[in-house]
């Protein structure tokens, strides 16, 4: 698998090294705290991050985004939704609540971009409901979900921006990709979107 993940941070944010077999360059997905750590691995995998990617702006996503983008001088790719979340006044007490500071995004993430990776691609599916600039992130069998969908659970929608009904819509979109598909959720263990159709009460 084309994937190593890490957990990070008091909230146990699952942040994703995403690369291609045989090439050593990589996206960093929610680096959510613990730059040092998230720098260990990587070394240790003798990886070379291109990008920052966020699943969404909530400060336990991008705890560490700024040590990251500044050690290896690449950009942040960040929905234009949650982008304009983690300015706002209640985005940034959200993120003083953890003791955050937000970097500046590079590049603002729409549904269908497609992000490419040595052979590899991502394709941005935006996933509102938990954040309203929430993105699955999808390639080669694998479906990044952030905080959308978790194993046998959803992300909360009462946080700023959260709506509940938009979260359905985006579940919705979910339930389309092929049951093999491996979800990698923002926090906890990983799961297979049949066995998600099976068991997850809100799918
Ligand atoms: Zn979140
Ligand atoms: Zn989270």
């Amino acid at each position: 698998m084309p994937y190593l993940s890490l957990e990070v941070g008091d909230l146990g944010t699952n942040c994703y090294l995403f690369f291609a077999a045989g090439s050593r360059h990589c996206f960093v997905i929610d680096p959510g705290a613990e730059a040092e750590k998230i720098l260990a691995r990587i070394a240790e995998a003798r990886l070379l991050p291109q990008a920052v990617v966020l699943t969404h702006a909530h400060p336990d996503h991008l705890g560490a985004a700024a040590a990251l983008v500044s050690r290896f001088g690449v950009p942040l790719w960040v929905h234009p939704a949650d982008e304009k979340l983690m300015c706002s006044p209640a985005g940034r007490g959200l993120a003083a609540m953890f003791g955050v500071k937000a970097p500046a995004a590079d590049r603002l993430l729409l549904d269908g971009d497609v992000l490419a990776l040595d052979g590899l691609e991502l394709k941005v599916i935006h996933s509102p409901g938990h954040s309203p600039g929430s993105i699955l992130l999808y390639g080669d069998g694998l479906l990044f979900t952030g905080d959308t969908l978790f194993k046998n659970d959803v992300g909360r929608t009462d946080l700023p921006g959260g709506d509940e009904e938009e979260l359905k819509r985006s579940l919705a979109r979910i339930r389309e990709f092929p049951a093999a598909t491996v979800i990698l959720p923002g926090h906890g263990e990983g799961s297979v979107l049949e066995i998600e159709l099976k068991d997850n009460p809100y799918l």
